[in-house]
């Protein structure tokens, strides 16, 4: 079995795996600049491991699969029942990121017990930010100098990116590279893709000088007034602490009206920040798919049919190979139509990044042959 060693330099190895060999799946050979997505039609939990198999890694040491457990409400994210073979096959950890807005999945007890009444009990959840964040540093990007997790994100040897394709009001639709960006980062990590670093407040006047924000600040940045707390934001660090920290609810993200391809770079940034630190391969499922993501407690209802599941070693290929398929299916781009952003952007400046290939071809894990956009939807 082929072996991959990541260290820094998974994007190069997206790169060149161009000629998988997969295991019980029929020899593709595609030319350099051409990646390979393994696809099925019919989603089951044996499929999903087959996906997995078909890619034909090992992934060594601690294995962490990314998942997102699904808001409170939220009726549409991934039945857990579908990765459970694999999870358990690999005797790996669930994990996931506590979220900036107040909530059951902003706090780490709260999140836990939410996922498992969501049925994630058959393996360790693991909340990477629940002993505090963890900066990495990048180079050569346009928004960011840094990327912010949670400190248990080092404690893994490899990372399976376990995706659900539907839409997202923001990002056009979210998958793989969202799942990256905004799942691993910590809440000042999402702080900083979707606003501003510093937080805004409102109906300060309210404040009872609890006290609790100042004496979580690490930044020693909140004063409380007659009229409420101010934010010294020389001295902020834009952790977010302060966001969960007030029962009042004063500190909120600052809403910045980000033009859609600023927030799409922003996203494919941060994702470009954690996949150069960790080995990672990917699996999208396309079922459910609502015009809205799985944070949205009333979302609603899938707006198109399942289109299959996919896994690759390639970020920038199977998140092109799932527009692809949604676009052949609906006819039109599905997402600018509902959502009003396409977010092709995200696949585009990834490409650009060097994040992988464009260029792909589906291989049909049953019958083990590459298969055309227009034979799956005939
Ligand atoms: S975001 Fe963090 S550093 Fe900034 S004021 Fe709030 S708690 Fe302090
Ligand atoms: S936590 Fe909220 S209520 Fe307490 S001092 Fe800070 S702003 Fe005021």
């Amino acid at each position: 079995m082929r072996k991959i060693s990541y260290g820094i330099c998974i994007t190069l190895l997206a790169l060149c795996c161009n000629a998988l060999y997969a295991k019980d799946v029929q020899k593709v050979k595609v030319k350099k600049g051409v990646s390979v997505v393994y696809y099925c039609k019919n989603i089951t939990p044996e499929n999903i491991l087959r996906l997995y198999e078909a890619m034909n890694v090992n992934l060594e040491g601690k294995v962490g699969v990314k998942v997102h457990f699904g808001e409170d409400g939220n009726i549409n994210y991934l039945n857990p029942e579908l990765i459970k073979p694999l999870v358990q096959k690999m005797n790996a950890t669930l994990v996931e990121t506590n979220v900036l807005y107040v909530g059951k999945r902003r706090f780490t007890d709260s999140h836990i017990a939410l996922a498992k009444s969501h049925g994630f009990t058959f393996a360790p959840i693991d909340i990477l930010d629940a002993e505090g964040e963890s900066e990495y540093p990048t180079e050569g990007l346009k928004h960011y100098t840094k990327v912010k997790t949670g400190s248990h994100f080092a404690n893994y040897d490899a990372y399976i990116v376990y995706s659900h394709f539907k839409g997202h009001g923001s990002a056009g639709f979210g998958a793989a590279i969202k799942n990256i960006s905004m799942g691993f980062a910590s809440p000042g990590g999402k702080m900083a893709m979707h606003a501003s670093a510093v937080p805004a407040t409102r109906n300060a006047n309210t404040c009872v000088q609890c006290n609790r924000c100042v004496e979580q600040c690490p930044a020693n940045a909140i004063t409380i007034t007659d009229n409420g707390p101010v934010i010294d934001s020389a001295k902020c660090l834009g952790c977010a602490k302060c966001i969960a920290e007030c029962a009042l609810r004063i500190f909120t993200p600052k809403q910045t009206k980000l033009a859609s391809e600023v927030f799409l770079e922003r996203l494919v940034e941060y994702a470009k920040g954690f996949v150069s630190q960790k080995p990672m391969v990917y699996i999208t499922v396309m079922q459910n798919i609502s015009k809205t993501c799985d944070c949205s407690a009333k979302a609603p209802a899938p707006f198109m049919c399942d289109l299959g599941a996919v896994s690759s070693t390639d970020l920038v290929a199977i998140e092109k190979a799932c527009y692809d398929l949604a676009m052949a299916k609906y006819g039109k781009d599905p997402f600018l139509d509902v959502n009003g952003v396409s977010g092709m952007h995200q696949i585009d400046y990834a490409a650009q990044l060097g994040m992988g290939n464009k260029k792909y071809v589906l291989v049909d894990i049953e019958t083990g042959k590459i298969i055309k956009l227009n034979q799956i939807f005939k």
